[in-house]
């Protein structure tokens, strides 16, 4: 009898979390992958494109629950994925990441009464105004087990109290994705395709604390400005962070000093660009992690990051409009020192899950 899993994908930072989960699961005797998009994230290049890159089927089931609030799009989903659920429970639902539908799934299946699994569990920026911050602190708190990627996550459910016996450190699930596509990333050729020069940086921005703020975003980009002299940048630009940038003028302004903006890049294009950049200057979560698994030096406009292995083992530094420039002059200047990699960051992180639910489901 094979066991039915539901892995649910919402936004674009998921499906780097699920496509490799989806492959072992469906390759694996016994186990049925059940693949739900709740749509909080529905254009072609912020999930189509991105499911294509990964091998990813159409979604089993798509709850179309599209943009909103914050209250809005948890409920919208909670309300869609209970229905389903509730038709067809699963033997396991696995949730990953931190946005509102992590959150909102792992509701439904802790009051349905299904094994609950959050992937990437454990993460704390320490920072209550992200709203990640409190999705993952809830969704860890529901969840029957948790998949940590890294040894501070494990500390910081130690430290809340969380039993050990629901934790299991699997390492980083987003280099799984790089590793299966790492033939067709080398092959990409994304910079030349843009016609960028040899040497390259790489922008993406679409944290609220910085795109939100008129006063933050403009400052962020004369910074850019100043870095464009130094180094020439491309930045896909996230959807949202068009707007802020669009209703400013601040588009006008980052093209006037020579900033090659771009739309949102699907996954294996995107990472052959930062595969190939000099530095890369970034807000999100998953791109802290890929220019250290690469090695290429990236500086994280934020005052706190939830992945601190990325600076102890990384090549990451935070910093702010102010010190982005000389600090990203500074990494320039010298050869990065090889470190050693975490801990099970190793492109194996699936196969590992595979064995756990194993054991756990017996
Ligand atoms: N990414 C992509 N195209 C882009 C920008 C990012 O495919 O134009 C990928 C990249 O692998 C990154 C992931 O999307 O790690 C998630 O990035 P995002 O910044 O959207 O989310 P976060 O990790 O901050 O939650």
């Amino acid at each position: 009898m094979s066991r039915t899993i539901h892995l649910v994908a919402a936004a674009r930072p998921n499906f780097m979390k699920v496509a490799p989960l989806w492959h072992a699961l469906a390759a694996a005797p016994g186990f049925r992958p059940v693949l739900i998009h709740t749509g909080q994230h529905y254009d072609a290049n912020m999930s189509d494109a991105i499911f294509a890159d990964l091998r990813l089927p159409a979604p089993d089931h798509h709850l179309g629950v599209g943009s909103g609030s914050h209250a809005e799009q948890t409920g919208r989903v909670m309300i869609a994925y209970e229905a389903l659920a509730a038709a067809a429970p699963p033997d396991a639902l696995i949730v990953v990441g931190d946005v509102n539908s992590t959150l909102a799934c792992a509701l439904v299946g802790a009051k349905q009464g299904f094994p609950v699994i959050h992937l990437e569990a454990g993460l704390r920026s320490g920072d209550r105004a992200m709203p990640e911050e409190i999705n993952r602190l809830a969704t860890d708190a529901i969840s029957d087990i948790l998949w940590t990627p890294s040894p501070d996550a494990d500390d910081n459910l130690a430290r809340e109290g969380v039993d050990p016996a629901r934790i299991t450190n699997v390492g980083n699930i987003m280099l799984d994705s790089f590793e299966l596509t790492r033939g067709q990333i080398a092959a990409a050729g994304e910079a030349a395709a843009l016609g960028l020069p040899a040497r390259y940086g790489v922008v993406t921005l679409h944290r609220p604390s910085n795109v939100d703020v008129p006063a933050t975003l403009a400052a962020l980009v004369a910074a850019l400005g100043t870095v464009q002299a130094r180094l020439p940048l491309v930045f896909p630009v996230h959807p949202r962070t068009a707007q802020r940038l669009a209703a400013a003028g601040h588009d006008a302004e980052l093209a006037a000093a020579g900033v090659r903006l771009v739309g949102p890049l699907p996954y294996i294009r995107f990472m052959s660009l930062v595969a190939g950049a000099a530095a890369v200057i970034t807000d999100s979560g998953g791109v802290q992690e890929e220019t250290s698994y690469l090695g290429i030096p990236c500086l994280t406009l934020r005052e706190n990051t939830e992945r601190p292995v990325t600076i102890t083992h990384g090549t990451n530094q935070l910093v702010d409009a102010a010190s982005l420039a000389p600090r990203l002059e500074a990494a320039l200047a010298v050869a990065l020192e090889a470190r050693p990699r975490p801990p099970l960051w190793d492109g194996a992180t699936a196969g590992r899950c595979l064995a756990d639910l194993a054991r756990r489901l017996g």
